[in-house]
């Protein structure tokens, strides 16, 4: 007998407002005292804008939005590289944290999400600073890695696409962020997922993440090149600084 309907998918977490704090109240305290409030007004259209999209839960968490923005700016990042832009919350954000002539590589399968978006990144006045590319992003990668002069040439990376590929990403990322510069991974929490002693209530789709999740989060943690920290916003953000 088929008994997937009654395992937990992606959109019955994403129907909860608890967040990984499992604590609405809290989740709430939280995003209304210092997170909407200091929100840039492209990135609230943006996040309304995407309401109404199918998957919509995709889109990157404000407060784990707002420590990015911080990180940015702490490093003086002005190249980086984008892999998953969905409706653009994170791309934009981060358009908005580097300089004027900053540039920022942005990887998706799904132009048509982006074009979501699009209009008010150009209605903020950065879109000069995005190169968006229609792709997967390990053909992308690599022709990056072909041109020596792009070895250690980008300041910070955010990965946000398909998460089996994440140790893939890592791999290139840590080629072509420089030395001190930032990878930083969403979803490693996968929904509070990765602490659960059994995967049993889970449908295969949030199965399979969390098998990913746990491999790059073993990973990651054994991994002397980086410098860590797992932080507990949004999904779970990892940031790594590359140490060589
Ligand atoms: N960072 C986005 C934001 O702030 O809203 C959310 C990204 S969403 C979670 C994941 C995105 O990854 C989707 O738009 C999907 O099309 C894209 N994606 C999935 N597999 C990919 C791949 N192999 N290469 C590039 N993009 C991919
Ligand atoms: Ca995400």
């Amino acid at each position: 007998m088929d008994d997937s309907a009654a395992r937990l998918s992606v959109h019955d977490f994403s129907k909860t407002d608890v967040g990984l704090l499992q604590s609405k109240e809290l989740n709430q305290y939280i995003l209304e005292t210092n997170v909407y409030p200091r929100e840039p007004e492209p990135l609230k259209e943006i996040r309304n804008a995407t309401a109404s999209q199918p998957w919509n839960f995709m889109i990157t968490a404000p407060d784990g939005g707002a420590l990015m923005a911080l990180l940015l700016k702490l490093i003086n990042a002005k190249k980086t590289i984008e892999i998953g832009v969905y409706t653009g919350y994170s791309l934009l954000l981060t358009a908005l944290s580097i300089p004027d002539d900053g540039k920022i590589v942005a990887i998706d399968i799904d132009r048509e999400a982006y074009e979501v978006g699009l209009p008010i990144i150009q209605k903020a006045g950065v879109e000069h600073k995005i190169d968006f590319i229609e792709s997967q992003a390990i053909p992308i990668l690599d022709k990056l890695l072909e041109d020596p002069k792009k070895e250690g040439s980008f300041d910070y990376a955010f990965v946000d696409a398909d998460k089996a590929n994440y140790l893939n990403y890592h791999e290139r990322l840590m080629k072509l962020v420089r030395i001190g510069g930032l990878i930083v991974f969403d979803n490693t929490l996968w929904l509070g997922t990765v602490a659960w002693a059994s995967d049993s209530l889970l449908d295969d789709r949030m199965k399979l993440i969390r098998h990913h999740m746990l491999k790059i989060n073993k990973f990651l943690a054994e991994d002397a090149r980086v410098q860590l920290s797992q932080v507990p916003v949004g999904d779970g953000l990892t940031i790594c600084r590359r140490l060589y």
